[in-house]
């Protein structure tokens, strides 16, 4: 008979970046006029045009006759992050647990410890609104430059212990103890999290975005930012991996089990098998 309990990873879970769209505004119908103010639905005046240091249209160094997009803006960024946690709750039970396990990264040397009885989830979950100027160059296109956005990030940190295990025994005080040490990791991220949207932001905002048609270059820009966090979602959650996976080791489990031994987990694992 086999014999083996996987005590706990950390489980991150793929950010639901899809609902980002959602929360811009693509419709400039929909911006509030203070946020699309003065330019926006006017054709620039060619005296402003040549005026590099305002908020025009530069015409290309070699000359070229189609006038580039490039709006000079103050620009400003909001980077909110709420944590949501750490929670602990037992809705999952040990088959549940280990099957989300066994869906992440193969852990080396834990081979033994085949079942989990804690997970601990990282979420996050950033949204961004997005205000900025718009004007119509002399060829007809719409330049917009993104000038304000407020970044709304969730980040939620969730213990999930096996229904199996009983408050008050040892194995429940155990497990809770290891996923406290991902807990922290999750919580020590936090910063870095904050730092790399910034940096993201920054970049995607940079530059000035042209359309023929001035919902689709509100739209680009948008896109741009979206696509910057969804990057860095990404980016995040590869570098949590990283991290949590070292609170994994077989040292830990074996230690993790030792603080209980066999009789005790053992109880716990009857027809896991
Ligand atoms: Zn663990």
């Amino acid at each position: 008979m086999r014999f083996g309990i996987g005590l706990a990873c950390a489980l991150l879970l793929a950010a639901t970046t899809a609902s980002l769209a959602d929360e811009i505004p693509l419709d400039p119908a929909q911006n509030p006029p203070q946020e699309l103010p003065a330019e926006t639905g006017q054709t620039l005046p060619d005296e402003l045009s040549r005026q590099p240091a305002q908020a025009a249209m530069q015409q290309e160094p070699s000359g070229a006759p189609a006038p580039s997009c490039f709006l000079n803006l103050p620009q400003d960024i909001s980077i909110v992050i709420q944590t949501l946690g750490p929670s602990v709750s037992q809705d999952t039970n040990v088959a549940q647990l280990t099957q989300q396990m066994r869906a992440g990264p193969k852990r080396a040397g834990l081979e033994r410890y085949d079942h989990a009885l804690g997970v601990t989830d990282t979420r996050v979950n950033a949204k961004a609104k997005v205000s900025g100027q718009s004007v119509q160059m002399r060829d007809g296109r719409w330049c917009v430059k993104l000038t304000h956005v407020d970044v709304t990030v969730t980040f939620g940190i969730e213990v999930h212990l096996a229904t199996e295990l009983q408050p008050g025994t040892c194995p429940y005080r155990a497990v809770l103890q290891h996923e406290e040490k991902h807990v922290a990791v999750a919580q020590g991220l936090r910063q870095s999290l904050h730092d790399q949207i910034e940096t993201a932001v920054v970049s995607a905002i940079k530059r000035s975005t042209a359309d023929a048609n001035r919902q689709m270059a509100i739209k680009r820009a948008e896109d741009e930012v979206q696509r910057f966090l969804d990057d860095t979602a990404d980016a995040f959650y590869a570098a949590s991996e990283v991290y949590q996976m070292q609170i994994d080791t077989p040292q830990e489990y074996d230690r993790v089990h030792r603080v209980c031994g066999d009789k005790a987990f053992g109880k716990i694992m009857q027809g896991q098998f």
